[in-house]
């Protein structure tokens, strides 16, 4: 097995050498020519129950086959250490195909562990897809799990307070029901769920996998028989992801570890120095001792990221200011780029969760970006400043 690094770097790209190519050709067709009937008949019903083409066949649509995305699912596939991946056209597409396919299968209860994206959440609380969901801390997970229970529910670290939460023990209670772990906020360069028994490894590679905030996606890295029902579902529901994202989605895998080693120094950076402000009443960041009892940084996870959130001693009032404040740091909600974002949760990506579940009002949540962390501190203390 290659290292790591070099996986991301040419991983979906083993063909391309034969081929005379040094990048990926992208396919926009959406249909494909049959060579008769029958064959093309075969073909459609293969890859619309979900199953892989063999060599030669037509891909006969867009909807049920693309070699970019191909391409892409095969890379995260290689990083997240799965049989298969599937990509999705966002993070929230490949959440719904997966409790779609738990519906499907007569197993439409879930429990969830909260903190998670308050898309997620809401997708739950609602049962907009015909599941039924049970909120569950991380050492009571056995107690919700019942005969029909499809799915375990979980985030580390978890979005919007960064908290750890231990993947091993939450797959040990939930038994023969099926994990999915939210490993946006790790990545794979610092988490591989897999390793701790997760069956679903879901991403919105909005984030990490783009890395420059231009283009949207989804993935669930997972065996091959999942893959199987979640193509199946993909090819129904039509959430597909597009080739050109699934491009540049590849693309960005091969800078992935770079990108977030370097994000991950800098929020260690940030993270010491909101502490020890004034203005701040708590910092949360892996990387911070207090932050994580477990001991999970070292060990399910090799570095605590580059996200993190602090609460004001302002409330609500002076969180609302800092953001608005902060010039060179931009106040938006998504993650995992380049540049340095900041937002307001419990107003804006959290603002569907319940009351009683809802983030504080007086935390803000940074994604660290790669710009120089003086120019980032800079802002930050300028902001923090004016209180
Ligand atoms: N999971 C997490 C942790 C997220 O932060 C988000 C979006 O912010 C999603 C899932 C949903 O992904 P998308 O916005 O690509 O649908």
């Amino acid at each position: 097995m290659t290292h790591f690094d070099t996986t991301a770097v040419h991983a979906g790209r083993e063909d391309l050498l034969a081929q005379g190519l040094h990048v990926p050709p992208i396919d926009l067709s959406t249909t494909y020519p049959l060579d008769s009937l029958m064959t093309g008949g075969e073909s459609y019903e293969n890859l619309a129950t979900g199953h892989v083409p063999d060599a030669g066949d037509s891909l006969v649509y867009q909807r049920l086959w693309n070699p970019n995305v191909d391409r892409f699912e095969r890379s995260v596939a290689q990083l997240e250490r799965t049989e298969a991946a599937v990509g999705f056209a966002s993070g929230m597409a490949a959440l719904s195909a997966v409790l779609l396919a738990a519906v499907a299968a007569g197993r439409p209860h879930v429990v969830a562990v909260r903190p998670l994206y308050g898309g997620t959440d809401h997708v739950l609380a609602t049962g907009l897809l015909g599941t039924r969901v049970d909120w569950a801390t991380p050492d009571r997970v056995h107690e919700l799990i019942g005969p029909d229970t499809g799915l375990v529910v979980m985030e580390t670290p978890a979005n919007p307070s960064v908290d750890l939460v231990d993947i091993a023990s939450v797959v040990a209670q939930a038994g023969d029901v099926p994990v999915l772990v939210d490993n946006t906020f790790a990545t794979p360069v610092l988490q591989q769920p897999v390793h701790q028994g997760a069956a679903l490894v879901l991403h919105s590679a909005t984030k990490f996998f783009g890395g420059h905030g231009d283009v949207m996606g989804g993935v669930v890295a997972t065996s091959q028989e999942w893959a199987v029902r979640l193509r199946q579902v993909r090819a129904v529901t039509g959430a597909v992801l597009h080739p050109l994202a699934a491009y540049e989605l590849h693309r960005g895998l091969q800078t992935l570890p770079l990108r977030v080693r370097a994000q991950q120094e800098t929020a260690a950076t940030l993270a010491v120095r909101l502490a020890e402000h004034a203005q701040v009443a708590r910092v949360m960041y892996p990387g911070l001792k207090e932050c994580d009892p477990l001991g999970l940084v070292g060990t399910q996870m090799h570095g605590p990221g580059s996200m993190l959130a602090f609460e004001l001693r302002g409330g609500h009032a002076a969180a609302a200011q800092v953001a608005q404040r902060c010039a060179l740091i931009t106040h938006a909600v998504s993650l995992g780029g380049v540049d340095t974002l900041i937002q307001h949760p419990a107003g804006l990506t959290h603002r569907p969760v319940a009351a009683d579940a809802r983030p504080d009002d007086a935390l803000l949540r940074i994604s660290c970006g790669l710009e120089g962390v003086e120019d980032l501190w800079e802002d930050l203390a300028q902001a923090l400043m004016a209180l």
